[in-house]
């Protein structure tokens, strides 16, 4: 942030009385420009034994393959912002069955609230950000054109789950391996990874 949103006047960096790392301090008046980590939130969408995933029409990772998800916005609820990203990205009504996964991303300051769900109606399609939206079975995952290592690794759990039969919340942080790409999820490991059982076996297994 190279400017004031107070007053207009240029920022510079520097340590604030106090505290103990750089911010964004207007030279001017002095306010602190605080950046802190954004939740983004979606669904894990369920639908006869298969999944809705979109296909990304915007950049980053333009065409490839992701859960309906974003940020979320002031004055939703977690739940509320992961339905109204389903209805934006996939036009697809849902209700949210149980909490999934809460992975950290400390590497670009982004927290994920990922939520099971499953469709109140038939009908979905593409939404404005969404090249396609389709079903995909758990055999037949677009494993090689995920958006994101982070859907890499929620999709992981979810399969593992069901394969288990087995209800799980997962918590964990998501880290980068210190090389290689970041967009691959090889390069990453999730830490201190913290399954919570859920009551009653997976509702969606066989
Ligand atoms: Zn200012």
């Amino acid at each position: 942030m190279n400017y004031c949103s107070v007053c207009g006047a240029p920022n510079e960096l520097r340590i604030p009385a106090g505290d103990d790392r750089e911010r964004a301090v207007c030279t001017a008046c002095d306010t602190v420009h605080y950046v802190n980590p954004r939740a983004v939130v979606g669904c894990v969408v369920e639908h006869e034994g298969a999944l809705l995933l979109c296909r990304r029409a915007i950049e980053p990772a333009l065409g490839k393959w992701t859960m309906p998800a974003g940020f979320l916005e002031i004055g939703e609820s977690l739940v509320e912002g992961a339905r109204r990203e389903t209805r934006e990205e996939a036009c697809a009504e849902v209700e949210v069955l149980a909490p999934f996964a809460q992975l950290d991303l400390p590497h670009i300051g982004q927290h994920y609230a990922l939520y099971r769900a499953r469709m109140l109606s038939p009908g979905f399609a593409a939404g404005v950000e969404s090249l396609e939206v389709r079903m995909f079975g758990l055999d037949e995952l677009p494993w090689e054109e995920l958006a994101f290592p982070v859907v890499h690794f929620a999709l992981r759990f979810y399969v593992e789950d069901v394969r288990a039969r087995r209800q799980l919340l997962h918590l964990g942080v998501l880290r980068w391996l210190g090389a290689g790409s970041r967009y691959d999820a090889a390069n990453y490991e999730v830490a201190e990874h913290l399954p919570v059982p859920l009551q009653g076996p997976h509702p969606a297994g066989p």
